[in-house]
């Protein structure tokens, strides 16, 4: 097929469409184009490197736009390098095509690279197969030894705190599924995630233990007190509910949402009783708001309890894929 045609392209015309608008950086020795990178890591740090797959209809609902689902696969990924407080260097990207579509391509593109270009990643690399819609990206990143932000250093006494807001992703889900009249603003939160990654950069230092919220804040959470040896004590009321959840859905089905709701993409962290000022000062200098949630104490599991002080519990805890 020739180049620049929609449907049929080869899998070099679609490489090259990729190569020549991926960006790049100087530490990008050798891009795209070779059997693979040459990258240069800065001395002294250590290298961070995250992967994470989307497959349609799992993770994302099957009329997605191809520039939503770009955007996504690489927001998930930034997310992880967010919650290590590394800071973002190189992505590759893998993708699998039920067919040759130059426009979805180009579309999907547009997505991808606006984020890679909002926190200069430069895409260095991939493979490009046929096969159910699947894209899978790994991202690279820096950090200072002992400066990343790890599942294993919450220690009782931390307070618990989240970035943004909680459950409008999985509202958004549940509105598609529901085949309800969906609220856009939700939608977008679903769509087009934020990763966090100049908080948790601004974060190293003082947070102990930081996680990104994929699978629901409780399910999340619990990966922390397991890897920490500690348990957590969050406040119903607490947690942060943005104005078209608060529309949208009330009482308990807001509160599931927000405490259990996955793919929020909300940094989830603890930092030492006292560390008020600073927290919401290196949040403010990120620029994004953070919202104190409970406390960590001894013992294991995630407990929530409720405006009268009584345990509160959801239906279900979070998303496991083969749960
Ligand atoms: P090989 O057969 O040696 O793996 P490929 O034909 O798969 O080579 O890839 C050729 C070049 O294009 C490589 O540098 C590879 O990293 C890059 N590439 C292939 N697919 C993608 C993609 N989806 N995104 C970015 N780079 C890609
Ligand atoms: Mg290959």
């Amino acid at each position: 097929m020739v180049s620049g045609t929609h449907r049929g392209a080869s899998e070099f015309d679609l490489i090259e469409r990729i190569r020549a608008r991926a960006g790049t950086r100087d530490d990008v020795i050798l891009g795209i184009g070779d059997d693979a990178a040459l990258l240069q890591v800065p001395a002294g740090k250590h290298l961070v490197v995250a992967t994470d797959t989307l497959n349609a209809g799992v993770h994302f609902p099957h009329d997605t736009a191809p520039a939503d689902i770009g955007w996504k696969s690489l927001a998930v990924n930034l997310s992880d390098l967010a919650a290590m407080a590394a800071e973002p260097a190189w992505c590759t990207l893998s993708l699998s095509l039920p067919e040759s579509d130059a426009g979805w391509l180009d579309g999907f593109l547009d997505g991808f690279l606006a984020l890679a270009a909002q926190h200069r990643v430069a895409l260095v690399g991939g493979d490009t197969t046929r096969g159910p819609l699947s894209v899978c990206v790994t991202v690279h990143g820096f950090v200072e030894p002992g400066r990343a932000l790890l599942r294993s250093a919450a220690r009782a006494g931390d307070d618990v705190w989240v970035s943004g807001m909680l459950g409008d992703a999985a509202a958004a889900l549940d509105q598609w599924r529901l085949g309800a009249a969906h609220d856009e603003v939700l939608r977008t939160r679903l769509d087009r995630p934020t990763p966090r990654v100049a908080l948790g950069l601004a974060l190293a230092g003082t947070a102990h233990a930081c996680i990104d919220i994929s699978d629901g804040l409780m399910a999340d959470l619990g990966h922390v007190c397991r890897a920490s040896g500690v348990a957590a004590e969050l406040d119903l009321e607490a947690l942060p509910a943005s104005e078209a959840l608060r529309v949208a859905y009330e009482g308990e089905q807001r509160h599931a949402l927000q405490a259990t709701g996955g793919d929020d993409y909300e940094l989830c962290f603890t930092a030492p009783a006292g560390s008020l000022d600073d927290i919401a000062r290196l949040a403010a200098q990120a620029g994004t708001s953070v919202t104190w949630i409970g406390r960590i104490v001894a013992g294991e599991g995630v407990q929530v309890f409720d405006a009268d002080g009584q345990r509160w519990s959801p239906q279900r805890v979070g998303y496991e894929h083969f749960g």
